[in-house]
């Protein structure tokens, strides 16, 4: 349904008319985010700059009944930032400034829409930094790492977005502004922030965190370790992590992801290496060069035929550059590629890289594999060509890839989110009962289901598999679907 006029007018007043964005091709740029198979045109994007713009923009929407999704950058690979038909987009692309740095409390405050690594950037030189670091950092915002509940290669010893929050103001979906926590610790109460921490825009719009800084360590020793095989890197993993040395990041990319990097970074991996690692310890020198040793020995004992360190910050970037390059690289090997997420317990990883080989061989399609294996965190990268027909194939298999996690025990998401893509994927993992409880708690923010309607939990009809009495959907009350 178009909007009214007196809606338009009134958002052109909150945040002026230069910010509201109304034509077609203009509104083109926001009707996905990096999930590119699902696409909607939105109603009208609007750039608050505030959070009483912010406010008052969700008061309007909430009295009209007209659905909003609040977007970052735009990068989330599920499907969380895609607008609704008829909906309205929140960007936060204009709060993107840095508000206090406060080193004595290790804390920054920043508006949502500032990039990840320009908080680095802002007290690297003092020797600190902000540690969950997304591969997309360059450009992804805070907004959506809260959002996501974002990891990245240094997760694994540092932890996730969760960990790095210590403050939220947060805009409710009727346009109420809370504050929660500070730059303290644990603060009083019911654990609202792990509540809002990775619920994926559904519960309101984040306008303002406070992040944790942490010290930059004293040294950083990067390894690269070439195999043969998958199994003998995966082998080479469970030893690091059973001899008890906890690096700060272990990376694993296969042949075809390998190969892609090179062509696209040129960062010098082994030519002919079945798998690589890339170890990275950091702390106190001894430490260090004690665990490097360890590591080097173990990535031996399990076959590795080159192991080398990098040599200088540069080397060290470089070797980076090629592992955070690798999904774009992809572009250079198939004209589409679906990114899946998958966690499995650290132990079942050679048994699942396996599962995953016969499940190519069997779909006829490739996957890559680049993923953080130190956590357990797959990210197969499914290749496949929309120009000739292999989209459903390509979907199937990666749904056959995600049961193969579930299947050892692990989980439907690491990092990228449930949002739209994996909906329907959650009974797989959650009982009715469990979906029942995580629909409660949205609705006790989001009563008239206003907030990013469609996405995370799922509904018998528009899913079509969960068994039990049928409940209206939020997307349907508000009109923007129907019951078959
Ligand atoms: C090449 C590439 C590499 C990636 N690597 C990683 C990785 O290593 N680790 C990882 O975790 N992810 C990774 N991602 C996924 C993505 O970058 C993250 O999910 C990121 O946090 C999304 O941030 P964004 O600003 O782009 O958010 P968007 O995509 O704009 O939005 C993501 C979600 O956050 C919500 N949101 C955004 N801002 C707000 C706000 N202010 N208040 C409330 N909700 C909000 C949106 O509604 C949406 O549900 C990668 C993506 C790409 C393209």
């Amino acid at each position: 349904m178009p909007l009214s006029r007196a809606f338009v007018d009134e958002l052109r007043a909150v945040v002026g008319a230069e910010h509201v964005v109304t034509e077609h091709e203009q509104l083109r740029v926001y009707e996905c985010d990096g999930l590119t198979g699902h696409r909607a045109v939105p109603e009208l994007v609007v750039l608050p700059s505030s959070t009483e713009d912010v406010q008052a923009v969700v008061r309007a929407c909430t009295r009209e009944s007209v659905p909003f999704v609040a977007r970052g950058a735009g990068t989330g690979l599920s499907g969380g930032a895609t607008p609704m038909a008829g909906g309205v987009v929140v960007s936060l692309a204009r709060m993107n400034r840095i508000l206090e740095i406060d080193l004595d409390s290790q804390r920054m405050v920043v508006e949502p829409g500032v990039a990840n690594l320009d908080v680095t950037r802002a007290v690297a030189a003092e020797g600190f930094f902000y540690a969950p670091d997304p591969s997309s950092q360059q450009v992804c915002t805070i907004g959506g790492n809260v959002a996501e509940n974002s990891g990245g290669a240094h997760c694994l010893k540092y932890g996730f977005t969760t960990h790095h929050v210590t403050g939220l103001t947060f805009v409710l979906p009727d346009g109420d502004v809370v504050e929660l926590g500070g730059k303290a610790l644990d603060p009083d109460g019911p654990d609202l922030l792990g509540a809002i921490v990775g619920s994926e825009g559904t519960l309101g719009v984040v306008t303002r965190v406070t992040l944790r800084l942490v010290r930059t360590p004293q040294t950083i020793r990067t390894l690269l370790a070439g195999f043969a095989t998958m199994d003998a890197a995966g082998a080479a993993v469970s030893g690091i992590v059973a001899a008890g040395v906890m690096p700060s990041a272990i990376e694993m990319m296969d042949r075809l992801t390998l190969e892609a990097a090179e062509r696209a970074a040129s960062p010098g991996y082994p030519a002919g290496a079945g798998a690589v690692l890339l170890v990275e310890l950091d702390g106190v020198i001894e430490q260090v060069e004690d665990d490097a040793a360890e590591v080097e020995r173990i990535c031996a004992d399990c076959g590795a035929f080159e192991i080398r360190a990098a040599t200088s910050d540069a080397d060290r970037a470089l070797l980076w550059k090629g592992r955070k390059s690798a999904f774009a690289a992809m572009g250079r090997v198939a004209t589409d590629y679906y990114v899946q997420d998958g966690v499995v317990p650290r132990t079942r990883l050679p048994e699942v890289l396996r599962r995953i080989e016969e499940l190519s061989e069997q779909h006829g399609l490739l996957v890559g594999n680049v993923f953080h294996a130190g956590d357990g965190n797959l990210h197969p990268l499914v290749l496949y060509d929309s120009g000739a027909g292999e989209t459903e194939r390509a979907r199937e298999l990666a749904e056959a890839i995600l049961d193969a996690c579930l299947d050892a025990g692990g989980s439907l998401t690491g990092e990228h989110g449930v949002g739209m893509d994996k909906a329907c994927s959650m009974p797989r993992m959650f009982s009715e009962r469990d979906l029942r409880v995580f629909e409660r708690l949205r609705r006790a923010f989001d009563p008239t289901g206003i907030c990013n309607p469609g996405k995370v939990i799922p509904t018998p009809r528009l899913c079509g598999e969960v068994p039990g009495p049928y409940r209206t959907h939020a997307l349907e009350r508000i009109g923007v679907a129907e019951r078959l």
